[in-house]
């Protein structure tokens, strides 16, 4: 029997709301991992062996796609249909890549790789890791995705965030937000959290994510819920792959091996990254590699020590990076060191980043996973299935947002370091007379000058009907959306007419960029100041003179011949001021010239009035104002 659910009169039937589902996803250059929180729990999705990770490998045949440990499995036999690290490529154009000899690309002008099944873009082979996570979850929850949040580097440019979102399209995925790997890690140790507990002042986090190809290190700091990304630095070709290579040939000199083809080094490779990782658990280990070499010592010792010695310099140059990132964060305090990435399980580096920052770092969660969860974290919550106790994640803009203004002036429409999502609105009028059209130049930066600051479009919005200076009123609109994709919008109020544009590529800069701007405009405030006080006074000066000319075009025999010299005598004395560099001096001639025009401009108000009023009888115009 079917039983129905019947609601007593007047109470409302129960809700039965469905929670819905997001994935974290951490798309990495060596291995990408999903991740679920259900709210009590953060899950890390295993394959069907129980492992987390998947390497981000894609092995391409004609009659196949295979993603993950079994593409690596062809890396001995087809390593030519192999497609590794895409994540180096994405949102890259073949010019941007400076040495990639080894790198078999396909013909043509867009970066693709050449696989026996075609060219494969960059965005096509993380689309296929995507769909094979996907599938991961799927199977897991056997529920459907409602959105996914995934992590890219902090220093990922707008080029490489949309290659990243258009993968996800491509993988059927909707992307709910992309978040910076430093930001999902300090999210996954509840640091959000945290501060807002103790509602203590801004938090400083050092975020250290040594990979299998890549360091990064990310200094961010927490202002009351946000986190905001102070310095970014690193090494692009340094990572856990580095070390086995050290290794391995010190193993060469060592025993004086000789490595003749590539499979051998590839063989080589791979038992040095085992010997590696079993050194993070023993002190020391036996090394066995007569499997690769025959030649080889049966079973020497590598102890600890020994390894560490052979990487010394590795370590040191991420430490050099790190203190780098301070120095550009210009902090002196750092609250929280997180570890995360799998070659920070090696005990030297919690050792030495520990000494360097004076501070524990923590590293209590699987550095594999820890940027996943951060992910699933935030994604659970942009889902939908927000409680009170959850914070949203904010992003703030970088720099200042303006259009430009007379004389090449700037006005702020969006302050830097507005959280985003965020639409600010301004009005704007015509300078002149019969305007019809506005032309809108949209500049990022702190300085007051647009030639100090950095352009990312212009548009125009024309069909202004004309009318006198002042009277148009123009509103444009600055829109930016969660992932920072800008959008400007202007619209003429009394007509409707609208023109927009939507700012995507290059509105993210390099932090460095930013660092940059910010500088410059501490240090010529003083002088922007200075600029500016002078270009407004000229603006001003010149609106004047012009004004006075187009009056006179029209109503120059309201004055005698004495008045309009005297008038004339003024107004080129005042053009002669204001090209001195003197501000006071332009505002005060501009002063003295306004009050001579007083004359003129009370027998033009009164013949603007007679001739509203022409041909009106004053019966006629009483009954007017009575009405
Ligand atoms: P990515 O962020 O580049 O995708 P991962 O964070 O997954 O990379 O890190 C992969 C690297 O971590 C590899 O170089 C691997 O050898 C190293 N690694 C994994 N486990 C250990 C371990 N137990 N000891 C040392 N290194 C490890
Ligand atoms: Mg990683």
């Amino acid at each position: 029997m079917a039983l129905l659910q019947i609601a007593e009169p007047g109470a409302s039937a129960p809700v039965i709301r469905r929670r819905k589902v997001g994935l974290g996803i951490d798309l990495g250059t060596t291995n990408s991992l999903v991740s679920h929180y259900n709210g009590g729990q953060l899950t890390v999705f295993t394959d069907a062996q129980g492992r987390g990770t998947l390497p981000s490998v894609v092995h391409y045949t004609p009659e196949d796609t295979v993603v993950g440990f079994a593409a690596l499995e062809h890396m001995d036999a087809d390593q030519a249909d192999n497609v590794a690290s895409a994540k180096r490529f994405m949102g890259r154009a073949r010019i941007d890549i400076d040495d990639a000899s080894h790198i078999d690309f396909a013909e043509g002008d867009v970066l693709a790789f050449a696989t026996s099944a075609g060219a494969k873009t960059p965005v096509e082979v993380s689309a296929d890791i995507l769909r094979a996570l996907k599938a991961r979850a799927v199977a897991a929850l056997d529920e459907d995705i409602d959105g996914v949040v995934i992590t890219v580097p902090a220093y990922f440019d707008d080029a490489q965030r949309q290659a990243t979102r258009q993968a996800a399209e491509f993988a059927g995925l909707k992307v709910l937000r992309l978040l910076n790997e430093p930001t999902a890690a300090a999210v996954a140790y509840g640091l959000d959290n945290a501060a807002s507990d103790l509602d203590t002042d801004d938090r400083t986090i050092a975020v250290y994510d040594l990979g299998g190809g890549t360091f990064d290190v990310s200094i961010l700091r927490l202002h009351k819920g946000v986190f905001e990304v102070l310095a970014t630095g690193g090494d692009s070709a340094l990572g856990g792959d580095d070390f086995d290579k050290n290794l391995a040939d010190y193993f060469v000199s060592q025993y004086q091996l000789s490595v003749s083809d590539s499979s051998a080094r590839r063989r080589l490779l791979t038992a040095a990254r085992r010997i590696k990782e079993s050194l993070t658990d023993n002190e020391c280990v036996l090394v066995n590699l007569t499997d690769v070499i025959p030649e080889a010592p049966a079973n020497a010792e590598l102890t600890r020590q020994q390894f560490n010695a052979v990487n010394a310099d590795l370590v040191n140059r991420t430490l050099d990076a790190c203190r780098q990132c301070v120095l550009d964060a210009g902090v002196d305090v750092i609250d929280d060191i997180i570890l995360v990435g799998g070659s920070t399980r090696m005990p030297i580096i919690k050792e030495v980043v520990g000494a360097l920052f004076a501070n524990e770092p923590r590293c209590s969660l699987d550095p594999d996973q820890v940027v996943a969860m951060g992910a699933a974290r935030q994604a659970d919550i942009l889902v939908g299935n927000r409680s009170d106790e959850d914070v949203l994640l904010l992003d703030v803009t970088p720099l200042s947002l303006g259009v430009e203004t007379f004389g090449g002036l700037v006005e702020r429409i969006v302050p830097r370091n507005t959280t985003i999502p965020v639409t600010r609105a301004q009005e704007f009028t015509t300078a002149r007379d019969g305007q019809t059209g506005l032309d809108v130049h949209v500049v990022q930066g702190e300085r007051e000058q647009v030639q100090n600051c950095r352009s990312l479009a212009r548009f125009e919005l024309r069909g202004i009907p004309p009318m006198v200076a002042g009277a148009a009123r123009l509103r444009v609109t600055f829109q930016v959306d969660a992932d920072g994709l800008l959008e400007v919008s202007a619209q003429e109020e009394t007509t409707g007419t609208t023109a927009h544009v939507v700012v995507k590529p290059a509105f993210g800069l390099q932090d460095d960029q930013v660092a940059d701007m910010l500088r410059a405009s501490y240090e010529f405030a003083s002088e922007d100041m200075r600029a500016r006080q002078l270009v407004e006074a000229r603006t001003d000066a010149q609106q004047l003179i012009e004004g006075v000319a187009a009056a006179l075009d029209v109503d120059g025999d309201l004055l005698s011949d004495s008045e309009r010299a005297l008038l004339e005598q003024v107004m080129s004395e005042l053009e002669a001021v204001a090209k001195s560099d003197n501000a006071d001096e332009i505002r005060s001639a501009t002063e003295s010239a306004g009050r001579a025009t007083e004359v003129f401009a009370t027998r033009r108000m009164d013949r603007s009035i007679q001739a509203a009023l022409g041909g009106m009888s004053l019966d006629a115009l009483d009954k007017e104002f009575e009405e």
